[in-house]
Formats: structure tokens, C-alpha cells, sequence
């Protein structure tokens, strides 16, 4: 838990947690002007590695782009070197890194082209997201009574700060009635993804998941997809109705966090058998082995310590 995080890096430096602060009139906390990541450290044969790293510190840098930050003062690759200090630095052997890129206006102006960017990295060890059970008897969910931002309205492919309140809506929703996590449907009444991860579905021969066009592009998602194609499936990227969902054989989610789980029940019908369905299982099982080292396809993507 956080509660074990012994440094965090704060533009540069490593410094103990309590002293890990930003002031109080920063237009990221007032405005929501911050980019982040979320990426996993796992324990491998070899030791700890991180896995598509590269990838996370790339798809950070396209948030801050997106946002409009002009001056980050750290390229992808010292970024890259920050990320595995701090794991080293908390003697972690696996666990969630999160990386945010934050706006600080001397003026508390949110026009992003004044004011700086600051950098934190803190990182923990950290257990399944949707629950230590979900991993094999998967989890339930809703569809959320809150939409999926317009794509043009906030950025969908940037993880920004503010974006997380529509997640904030929409999970917080599903917990008070009783679900594990939360479907969204974006504005055209097509499902888009879930508060914090990918959507997958399969029926029959097809594993179906929506275009990415209005989603955050996921990087577990984009590990499925070369996956899939790798275990002789194809997925069809196409607009995925509500009811599709719930006549699918099988759903799963996808992403960092949660890594990839069966969907057992969607408001209250049973999915396929209620249980873990075969292409679920043989997807995860094959996730389970790239992550831990154990597949052709770790190497180029697994960043040792
Ligand atoms: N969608 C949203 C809205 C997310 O926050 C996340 C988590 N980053 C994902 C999808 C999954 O992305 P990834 O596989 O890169 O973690």
C-alpha cells in the first residue's frame, strides 16, 4: 500500500513521502492540469523489471503534449532511468509506479503556455486492483448512468488529471450499487471502456473490443491485441453495442491496474457461463507469462532493474 512507499522522486530528487508536497494553489490540484501513468513492476526469475516501461514514459509524454505543456524538463529516457531509481529506491520487488507530470502557474493561471511542469514519481507495492478473487472468478459490473467524455471534449487518448472525474462519477456509482467496476457508454450510446481499464468481448470465433478512435489506447490492451494475434485469434475493432455485452460468450477487462479479468455479470444478466470463459483464460494465462518473463515476447518488453 502507499503506506510503504519510502521515497518518492520529486524533480530529481528522491525525498522521504511527507516531504513529497505541492503547494496549495497549484493549478493541477485546483484544475485538474496534471498527466500521469500507471505502470506495473513485476517480480520476475531475473529480478524486477517493468513492464513496457518504454511504451508508459511515451504515452506520458503524448498526455503532457495533448494537455498543450510546451517545456517538460526531463527527456523520455532520464524519465525511463527516474522510474527504475525509484523502484530500487522503495526495495520493491513488484508493485503499481505512477509517474505525473503537474502544472504550477505563478499567476494561477491555467493557460498552460506560462507556469512550469514538475515531475513526481512514487511507486508501491500493489496487489490486483478489482480484488485479490478476481483474477479467477472475475467481477461484476454496470453500466454507468455517467457517460464517457465526448472526444472532443476533454483529450481521450491523454491520461489527464481532470479526465478522472468522469471515472470518479462512474466508479463511485457502481460501488454505492453494489458492482466491482463500470461500464461507460461514450455520447453516440456505444460502449467505450470502464473507469479505469479496456473492454473486450467474445463471440463465437470473434474477440470484438471498441475502435480505439474515443478511448485511452491502452497498453494492456495493445499487449491483447499482439497476444491474440500471436494465439491464432482475430479481433475485430468495432462499435460495440450495450446489448452485445450481454449476449457475449465472454467479456474481459483490460489495464495496468486491474490486468485482465473476466466480467462474470453485467446489471444483473449472467455472462456466457457466469464463470471464467476459455479465451478469457487462455489470454490470461498468456498475459500472466509475458509479465513474469516467461514468454518470447518479455523480453522486448520487460525493463530489468
Ligand atoms: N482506460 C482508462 C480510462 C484507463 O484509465 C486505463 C488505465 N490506464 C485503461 C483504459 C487501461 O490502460 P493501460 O492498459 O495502459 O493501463
Amino acid at each position: 500500500s502507499i503506506a510503504d512507499i519510502r521515497y518518492i522522486w520529486m524533480d530529481g530528487k528522491l525525498v522521504e513521502p511527507q516531504n513529497a508536497t505541492v503547494p496549495f494553489l497549484s493549478t493541477a490540484l485546483h484544475y485538474g492540469l496534471s498527466v500521469f501513468e500507471g505502470i506495473r513492476c513485476y517480480d520476475t526469475a531475473r529480478g524486477p523489471a517493468v513492464f513496457r516501461l518504454r511504451e508508459h514514459i511515451h504515452r506520458l509524454f503524448d498526455s503532457a503534449k495533448v494537455l498543450g505543456f510546451r517545456d517538460i524538463p526531463y527527456s523520455e529516457s532520464e524519465l525511463c532511468e527516474a522510474v527504475k531509481e525509484t523502484v530500487r529506491a522503495n526495495q520493491m520487488r513488484y508493485g503499481y509506479i505512477r509517474p505525473l507530470i503537474y502544472h504550477d502557474s505563478p499567476d494561477f493561471s491555467f493557460n498552460l503556455g506560462g507556469g512550469s511542469a514538475h515531475v513526481g514519481i512514487a511507486a508501491w507495492p500493489w496487489g490486483a486492483y478489482l480484488g485479490e478473487e478476481a483474477a479467477e472468478k472475475g467481477v461484476r459490473a454496470n453500466v454507468s448512468s455517467f457517460l464517457h467524455h465526448h472526444v472532443n471534449v476533454t483529450m481521450t487518448k491523454a491520461k489527464i488529471g481532470g479526465n478522472y472525474v468522469s471515472s470518479a462519477l462512474a466508479k463511485t456509482e457502481s460501488i454505492r450499487l453494489g458492482f466491482d467496476e463500470a461500464i461507460m457508454l461514450d455520447p453516440q450510446g456505444y460502449v467505450a471502456e470502464c473507469s479505469g481499464e479496456n473492454l473486450f468481448l467474445v463471440r463465437g470465433k470473434r474477440i470484438l473490443t471498441p475502435h480505439s478512435a474515443s478511448i485511452l489506447e491502452g497498453i494492456t490492451r495493445d499487449t491483447i491485441l499482439t497476444l491474440c494475434s500471436d494465439l491464432g485469434y482475430t479481433v475485430v475493432e468495432e462499435p460495440v453495442s450495450r446489448d452485445q455485452l450481454y449476449i457475449a460468450d465472454e467479456v474481459f477487462f483490460s489495464g495496468t491496474a486491474a490486468e485482465l479479468v473476466a466480467v462474470t455479470e453485467i446489471d444483473f444478466r449472467t455472462i456466457g457461463s457466469g464463470r471464467m470463459g476459455t479465451v478469457t483464460r487462455q489470454i490470461q494465462q498468456s498475459f500472466g507469462a509475458v509479465v513474469r518473463g516467461e514468454h518470447p515476447l518479455s523480453e522486448g518488453w520487460l525493463a530489468y532493474l
